[in-house]
């Protein structure tokens, strides 16, 4: 198969590496830097790379592994050149705001999200087998022609990964809980610690941090791009999931200040064990 990649970082490079790795299909990258592309056939993740979208106009399928907002302006600028054959795919972390604007655009686009990613960006954040083991999740509407559903779940487990299909709004309000929260949970708790008004405690604070705040500011210490794009293209489902979280910490407050100690236990008991439900 003739594979076409636009946006050459993190996701669009490490997809490059695995499905080139395979030895079946033909990677075509396009990125917006002339140096990306340079980079990416030098590290290995693509066959031949352009800056212009024409050099894929060929390709059976293509991933557009570019940042949310930029997903919907390049399918634009692209389906001129496609023949109606051609899949279109995209990875991003938001899927009901992209997928039913890209199926007006495009009848055979087919939503993705490959639930799998680092902190860092960029082509020279790319990694090799990124996406094993990990959940890749399709989202297909009414309209969305299931032979090419069919096409990118087979591709989707020769990396290996989980394919689990659903749609774009079930999608959204899982990941709020699970990734889009997260963020802006860890982000506060950064923020949080920084309104220390004692510069000693603040210093001491930041000296005894370990692997407990390491766990729990990470995913709020990741890129402010991406953050920003979960909250405006997830916005409903992610403002909902904080409102909800903010009710719980009220509660966890109240319990705190009234001294209601046996309360505490059972909720934390309950929270001790549902915590392995997410983790399976
Ligand atoms: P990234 O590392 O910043 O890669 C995006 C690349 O796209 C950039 O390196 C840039 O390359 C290129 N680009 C930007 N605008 C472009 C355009 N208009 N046309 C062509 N190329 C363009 O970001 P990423 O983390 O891979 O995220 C990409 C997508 O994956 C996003 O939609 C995100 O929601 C999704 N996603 C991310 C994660 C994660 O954890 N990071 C996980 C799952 C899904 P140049 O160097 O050429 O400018």
């Amino acid at each position: 198969m003739k594979i076409g990649i636009i946006g050459l970082g993190l996701i669009g490079g490490s997809l490059g590496f695995d499905l080139k790795a395979l030895n079946e299909h033909r990677i075509i990258g396009v990125s917006r830097r002339g140096s990306t592309c340079e980079r990416a056939i030098q590290r290995g993740a693509v066959d031949e790379a352009y800056t212009d979208l024409g050099a894929i106009a060929s390709a059976d399928l293509i991933f557009i592994c570019t940042p949310i907002g930029s997903i919907i302006p390049t399918l634009q600028q692209l389906t001129p050149q496609l023949p109606p054959t051609t899949i279109v795919t995209d990875v991003g972390s938001v899927k009901a705001s992209i997928v039913y604007a890209a199926e007006q655009l495009w009848p055979n686009f087919v939503g993705g999200h490959p639930m799998a990613g680092t902190a860092e960006n960029g082509i020279e954040a790319a990694l090799k087998d990124l996406f094993v083991d990990r959940a890749y999740v399709i989202t297909p509407t009414q309209a969305t022609p299931p032979e090419s559903v069919s096409i990118l779940a087979t591709i989707a487990r020769s990396l290996k990964s989980n394919v689990h299909i659903c749609s774009p709004e079930n999608h959204d309000r899982a990941v709020a809980w699970i990734s889009h929260l997260p963020v802006m949970v860890s982000a506060s708790l950064i923020s949080a610690c920084l309104t220390e008004s004692s510069e000693n405690a603040l210093t001491l604070a930041q000296t005894l941090a370990s692997s407990g705040f390491r766990d729990t500011s990470r995913v709020g210490g990741g890129n402010p791009e991406l953050g920003v794009m979960m909250a405006r293209y997830n916005r409903d489902e992610v403002v909902r999931s904080l409102k909800t979280y903010q009710a719980e910490l009220n509660t966890l407050t109240q319990l705190i200040e009234a001294e209601n100690w046996p309360e505490l236990e059972k909720r934390l008991q309950q929270t001790q064990q549902a915590r392995p439900h997410f983790l399976q």
